[in-house]
């Protein structure tokens, strides 16, 4: 993925306009857990700012087959993502310790950027909806489509059952045998 600056390089103050639409860069893919859908549409906005400088901002939006991360459900994740970086036309390889990224000739070479600003748009915990309900841990029904009779796995209710646990356990050979579960 690459825009062509050979036009916007030569003059400052000049901006061009560029929409692309590419398959996924392997940068891209490589930063996301789940597959991303091509195309990848990106809109890119480059400005001369004069000395040598452009400044590429870019949006677009990222599509995947997403795995939800409280109700395991598979769905389609859509995200946004946008990013500005600068380019001077400079020789020799791009340096970490530098602002700016380095180009040379009539091309920028975007996949980097685009990779970089479409895995930040991942959040940590990938959900179908802001208020899923996720999976009972006991019996594993997905509460967003029916409900369960376990008991809620609060602290305080893991609490009541251990004490009429450890009172089974007492109990145990004395009375009832069947009622602690093997
Ligand atoms: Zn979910
Ligand atoms: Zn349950």
């Amino acid at each position: 993925m690459e825009v062509r600056v050979s036009d916007v390089k030569k003059w400052s103050g000049r901006e061009e306009a560029t929409d692309i639409v590419a398959p996924w860069p392997a940068e891209a893919q490589s930063r996301v857990d789940f597959p991303l859908i091509d195309p990848a549409r990106v809109k890119v906005l480059v400005r001369n700012t004069g000395g040598g400088t452009l400044v590429v901002e870019l949006s677009g939006t990222v599509e995947a087959e997403a795995v939800c991360s409280r109700c395991a459900e598979p769905f389609r994740i859509e995200l946004p993502f946008e990013a500005t970086e600068e380019f001077r036309e400079e020789t020799g390889p791009n340096d970490e310790t530098l602002d700016y990224s380095r180009f040379t000739g009539d091309k920028i070479q975007l996949d980097n950027m685009v990779a970089d600003a479409a895995g930040a748009s991942f959040p940590i915990a990938v959900l179908c909806r802001p208020d899923c309900q996720g999976l009972c841990p006991v019996c594993g029904t997905n509460w967003n489509e029916s409900t369960c009779d376990c008991a809620p796995p609060s602290d305080d209710r893991w609490a009541e059952l251990k004490k009429l646990m450890n009172h089974d356990q007492d109990e145990l050979g004395r009375e009832n045998h069947g009622r602690t579960k093997a």
